[in-house]
């Protein structure tokens, strides 16, 4: 069989533990018997992060500003344990906020759905797509136990004048903070989203709390609007996609009341809590695909899930694993998908599809990992061990 060929190269990041072990079962199994895999290979495994004083990681985002398109494993991110644990020179900072920081992305989040396993909200029928703004807020604020008889207020200091807003005049004890953002970012958090919703040609929904927060709430919703009327109104029309703005209140009425298959933009926290609700109803983390969009259209795909530590442990025992591989899966056909698509593969965009279509099919066949048979409605389930889903997804790759 002739293999398929890649002009381009696909940045590729190893990454950790359980995950780095499957990550190389895929590329001995799925792919490397089809494809003449032309990947930049950066190893983000702990130790290798250490040994270059985290450039790797660097050099890995900045690969993907020059590609295009990346493809991570999970990685650790190291805590006192870890360091202790690896012998680090370090406590080294998340490879992903790093590489998040350098592409100045927005992180999309969305379920695989298969048949079997049905969300808990029963008119969910389409996955829901979390987009979440990843900057500022509660995230980087400045908080205070205020004592009993202080007046707090916002001084804000300019060139030219000194502004002083009173918040509270405080009788007895309390709290106080202040938070910020910047119209750069909520501009690159919108532009991710409407390139990000033309990109899967999804409607986009969009949600603050504009009617209390009418500085600084209303400024996301003035941003995300201005740019659509001035940028994207007519590609979404020709598109046949909509952009959708509501209170949030009212987003969550009807996410829940709606069948999904939408984008759903998120602040900041309304994005970290809701995607670990949306997460949970649609079943498991380890059916939860991620990928990072520029404002400039790179693109980065991984799981949304971590290095699956505890099953590590075990597989290192010598103990058997039954580790679901599908997002890393996905992670992989997204991304040969997406580097098919930018240089006109259509080989490459057929086999990614076949790849996507033969792990559906294995798991609605009943072969699946212990996570999924826990969840999964279909009779006569065959649970298997980590290797074995991904020999039966390979098996089913050609049929
Ligand atoms: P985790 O690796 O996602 O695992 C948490 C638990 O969820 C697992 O112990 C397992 O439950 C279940 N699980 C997750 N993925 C699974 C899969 N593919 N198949 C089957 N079960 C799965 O999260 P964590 O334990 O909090 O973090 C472990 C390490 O990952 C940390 O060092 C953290 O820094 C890193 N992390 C990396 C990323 C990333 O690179 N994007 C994201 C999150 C965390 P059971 O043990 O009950 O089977
Ligand atoms: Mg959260």
């Amino acid at each position: 069989m002739v293999k398929i060929k890649m002009a381009v190269p696909l940045v590729e990041m190893d990454g950790d533990e359980m995950t780095r072990i499957i990550w190389e079962m895929i590329k001995e199994h799925l792919l490397v018997p089809y494809i003449d895999l032309n990947c930049e290979y950066y190893d983000l495994g702990l130790k290798h992060r250490d040994e270059t004083d985290d450039k790797v990681t660097f050099d890995a985002a900045y690969a993907i500003k020059k590609y295009g398109v990346g493809v991570k494993c999970a990685t650790i991110t190291p805590n006192a344990q870890r360091v202790t644990e690896y012998d680090l020179n370090e406590m080294h900072k998340s490879p992903n906020g790093t590489i998040r920081a350098i592409l100045d992305g927005t992180v999309f989040r969305a379920p695989i759905m298969v048949r079997g396993i049905s969300p808990s909200v029963k008119t969910w029928k389409k996955p829901i797509t979390i987009a979440r703004h990843a900057y500022g807020d509660i995230y980087k604020d400045t908080e205070y136990k205020v004592p009993g008889g202080s007046l707090v207020e916002l001084v804000i200091t300019s060139e030219d004048k000194e502004t002083r807003l009173p918040v509270f005049d405080f009788e007895g004890p309390g709290i106080a903070l202040s938070m910020y953002n910047t119209e750069k970012s909520i501009t690159s958090f919108a532009k991710s989203c409407f390139n990000y919703a033309l990109e899967v040609k999804q409607d986009l929904w969009f949600a603050t709390k504009d009617t209390i927060s009418k500085q600084y709430d209303h400024t996301f919703k003035d941003i995300f609007q201005d740019i659509y009327d001035a940028e994207y109104d007519k590609q979404f029309k020709d598109a046949g996609i909509e952009y959708f703005y509501t209170l949030i209140d009212d987003a969550v009425a009807r996410v829940i009341r709606s069948e999904g298959g939408y984008i759903w933009a998120c602040k900041n926290y309304d994005g970290d809590v809701m995607s670990d609700m949306v997460a949970t109803a649609f079943g498991s983390l380890a059916m939860m695909t991620s990928v990072l969009v520029s404002p400039e259209g790179q693109f980065e795909y991984e799981a949304a899930h971590g290095t699956v530590t505890r099953h590590y442990y075990k597989h290192l025992k010598g103990e058997e694993t039954s580790t679901n591989s599908m997002a890393t899966i996905f992670a992989w056909s997204g991304a040969l998908k997406k580097r098919g698509e930018l240089d006109g593969n259509e080989a490459l965009i057929h086999f990614a599809e076949r790849l996507e279509k033969a792990s559906v099919d294995t798991i609605e066949e009943g072969v699946m990992t212990k996570d999924l048979a826990l969840l999964s409605e279909i009779e006569n389930k065959k649970v298997v061990d980590t290797e074995t889903f991904i020999k039966e997804v390979a098996a089913r790759i050609n049929s």
